[in-house]
């Protein structure tokens, strides 16, 4: 079991080198300075560990990275601009000119656009597959395929893959594999551990949890991550600055205690909703057709779900949504606050068709905050008649 407790509270910090300051200062400079020649020629030696300047290594961020691996129980760890730097750092490693990416069907929007689109000018093809079954993967490989690309549970539906039996194909075809983990959380669980080669997380969301930073997490091998560092973390440059590695430290103290209280407070929302006559289906990984899977592969229930609700026509869902006191209409998720995300407002009714591509005009993504789960309730119950 991982100390978790200890990698929170003192992993990579050095208090006595910070007169004994117990939090980390600030490293808010660009660049550090040496003594002696051989000192600067020394750091230089390995940028990616020692300061020298702050895009590719500072102090603050050290400490983060060393946290955020070890969660992961990875080698190492590169935190990145955003989520969606993160992913593209490690999907752009993993690749060349005519190579072949197999991708889940509905992975987070910009990362279908970075491999549907944006890879697609540099002469990478991608082939996105219904990965609940990993028979629709392996039907996918091509000779050239190099890299699959997971997201597991997805971010709107929480479709699952089963990450062990990818690995397993993948290691024997020597296909690289990159899991987006962003929904379960490092706590919930370790794709690493079971063979994937490659975690990327949104530190924006429950690893951040106060809605206050946008940040990226790519937690790999020692090679990996070293190759991402020489390729796109340097030379794209899309780093988490000192000031934003410090507030993702901060929010990070109480990881563990946010992640319980969302679990359980989205597992008595599931319940209410899923006998509300008013709600056609409840998305939530631990109720859903692929439960045995979530067992297998999650330690535990993270706090988002997502809802569709019971109406013919997009007004009823605007009424329901404009109706939420508690759940502040917006995008994003996993902070301290509880948030209501409308598909339909994505579409006007006008410009909306139903389709296997597009996700239901009805569908409503909760994530659940810090709130009391029996006032959010209350105010889903007085949403929900207004339907
Ligand atoms: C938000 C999100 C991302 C992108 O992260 P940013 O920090 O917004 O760039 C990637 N994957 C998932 C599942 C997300 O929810």
């Amino acid at each position: 079991m991982i100390d978790l407790s200890d990698i929170l509270n003192h992993l990579g910090e050095d208090r006595a080198s910070y007169q004994g300051s117990v939090v980390p200062p600030i490293f808010q400079t660009s660049m550090f300075a040496f003594e002696s020649v051989a000192k600067f020629r020394e750091s230089l030696k390995d940028e990616l560990n020692n300061p020298f300047y702050t895009r590719g290594h500072n102090p603050t961020t050290a400490i983060l990275r060393k946290k955020l691996a070890a969660l992961e129980g990875a080698d190492d760890c590169l935190v990145f601009a955003s989520g969606s730097a993160a992913i593209a750092a490690g999907v752009m490693v993993s690749v060349k000119q005519n190579d072949h990416v197999v991708c889940v069907q509905k992975p987070y929007s910009w990362t279908k656009q970075l491999l549907g689109t944006l890879l697609e000018k540099f002469g990478v093809a991608s082939t996105f597959v219904d990965a609940t079954d990993v028979a629709h993967i392996a039907a996918a490989l091509q000779p050239n395929t190099r890299l699959i690309m997971l997201e597991s549970p997805n971010s709107m539906t929480f479709e699952m893959q089963d990450l062990a039996a990818i690995a397993t194909l993948a290691k024997r075809l020597n296909i690289r594999t990159l899991c987006d983990n962003s929904y379960a959380s490092p706590l919930n669980q370790s794709p690493l551990a079971l063979g994937i080669d490659m975690v990327a997380h949104s530190g924006t969301k429950y690893l951040n949890g106060h809605s206050d930073v946008v940040a990226g997490v790519l937690c790999a091998s020692h090679s990996i991550i070293r190759e991402v560092f020489q390729g796109p973390f340097m030379t794209l440059g899309a780093i988490l600055p000192p000031f934003e590695s410090w507030l993702m430290l901060r929010g990070m103290r109480t990881l563990r205690l946010r992640m319980r209280q969302v679990a359980e407070s989205a597992q008595m929302i599931v319940a209410f909703l899923s006998a509300h006559p008013m709600v056609e289906h409840v998305y939530f990984p631990q109720s859903n057709a692929q439960q045995s899977l979530a067992a297998q592969q999650m330690s535990g229930a993270a706090g988002m779900l997502s809802i569709r609700v019971k109406t013919a026509d997009f007004a009823g869902v605007e009424r329901f949504c404009n109706a939420l006191k508690r759940f502040l209409l917006a995008c994003s998720w996993g902070g301290y606050e509880s948030l209501a995300f409308p598909v339909c407002g994505l579409f006007s009714s006008e410009n909306y068709s139903a389709s296997e591509q597009t996700l239901p005009f009805n569908l409503v993504r909760l994530s659940i905050g810090l709130e009391e789960p029996e006032l959010l309730i209350e105010d889903l119950a007085q949403a929900l008649a207004q339907v």
